[in-house]
């Protein structure tokens, strides 16, 4: 299969339904995943450390209005317990994710990214929402790695639509993308499938979008609707034709992760945790074998679990962090890969960093 895909072509895939062609495309992401970034899979150690969010986005449990969330915010010595988990573990990479919280302040996130560089070799992702520009500078001087915001959609009317403006303030991820960039992280970022009113054709502009912003890491994974959001009453959607709105099953996933990895093949992709909900059974080793090469297993403390819910029958929200570590260690070794040794950088990254 000649790469990149042109538009026509990544329209005909996100349609195709036969599946000896599918399986042909199955194929191709998965030799280009093995040519560029090879069969290791890495694995980074997920820490939810706080489920406040200021944020008002329509389609996520987390989001400010929800009264129904009882809210949870760990402690510095909690997280630094998750981290030397994580060093135990063998993980080469923690990520520090939450909702947009003030209460998670730029000298104590910090704080926190100083002693985890200092007492572990660990690399630090963020995932903390849209932060100052100087907060994320002080955090990239503080030691951070690399940054995770997902655009969502690039539908710019769908987005406005999905993230209402906060304090009169519209959101803007693209510019911060940006302003990772020029920081120096690693950037990650990434959309969802399957929002109410998204077409087909911003799909194919979503997968271009990701060539163009030449991200390093990028997580697709479908939509799930959560009872408790505005998303969940079609009366708050955007209204498009039938034929032209995007299923957000677990088959579109696949065909988006495999088109990811054919128009970024360099890129780290995970098979997220979304996809295991749709799928708990084999859901992240069929991800594993259609473009991804990133499993981000579950370091939360069990005890807060349940309340980082942004979408209901969260997969591996009962299980603690060492049956995490061991059930994917399986995984990953019953589909004939290896567990990656150190931080996994992306090839994308260290590429750009050579020029
Ligand atoms: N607050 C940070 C942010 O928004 O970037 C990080 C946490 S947020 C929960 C991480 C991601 O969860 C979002 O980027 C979004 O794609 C995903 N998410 C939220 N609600 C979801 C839903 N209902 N279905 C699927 N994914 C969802
Ligand atoms: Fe908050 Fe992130 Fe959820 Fe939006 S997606 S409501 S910013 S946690």
């Amino acid at each position: 299969m000649k790469t990149p895909l042109d538009r026509p072509e990544i329209l005909a895939w996100l349609r195709e339904s036969d599946s000896n062609r599918l399986a042909e495309l199955w194929q191709a992401a998965d030799q280009t995943r093995q040519r560029h970034v090879g069969g290791e899979v890495h694995l980074r150690g997920l820490i939810e450390l706080s489920n406040y969010c200021v944020r008002l986005c329509g389609y996520c449990g987390l989001r400010a209005p929800n009264r129904q969330l009882e809210r949870y915010r760990m402690t510095e010595e909690e997280v630094i317990e998750c981290a030397r988990k994580a060093v135990q573990f063998g993980y080469g990479t923690v990520v520090l994710q939450s909702g947009e919280d003030p209460g998670l302040t730029c000298d104590g996130v910090e704080k926190l990214i100083r002693r985890i560089k200092a007492e572990t070799p660990l690399a630090v992702t963020l995932s903390l929402g849209e932060r100052d520009d100087d907060e994320l500078a002080a955090w990239r001087a503080a030691g951070a790695d690399r940054y995770l915001l997902r655009f969502e959609t690039s539908n710019r009317r769908l987005y406005e639509a999905i993230h209402p403006p906060r304090n009169g303030k519209t959101s803007d991820r693209p510019a911060i993308l940006r302003k990772l960039r020029e920081l120096g992280y690693e950037v990650g970022s990434g959309i969802m499938i399957g929002i109410p009113g998204q077409t087909y054709d911003d799909l194919a502009d979503d997968l271009e979008r990701f060539a163009e912003l030449d991200l390093d890491m990028i997580g697709v994974g479908p939509y799930l609707v959560h009872p408790e959001t505005p998303l969940a009453n079609p009366e708050n959607c955007l209204s498009i034709p039938e034929e032209e709105q995007v299923p957000p099953t677990e088959l579109m996933t696949y065909k988006v992760l495999a088109l990811t990895r054919l128009q970024c093949p360099r890129a780290n992709i995970p098979a997220t945790t979304a996809l295991a909900t749709l799928n708990i059974a084999r859901g992240r080793e069929l991800g594993l074998e259609r473009g991804a090469n990133i499993v981000m297993p579950n370091l939360t403390p069990s005890k807060y679990r349940m309340m980082y819910e942004i979408y209901p029958a969260k997969a591996c929200v009962r299980e603690t962090a060492e049956q995490c570590h061991a059930c994917l260690a399986g995984r990953i070794a019953s589909i004939g890969r290896q567990v990656g040794a150190g931080r996994g950088d992306s090839r994308n990254f260290e590429r750009r960093m050579e020029k």
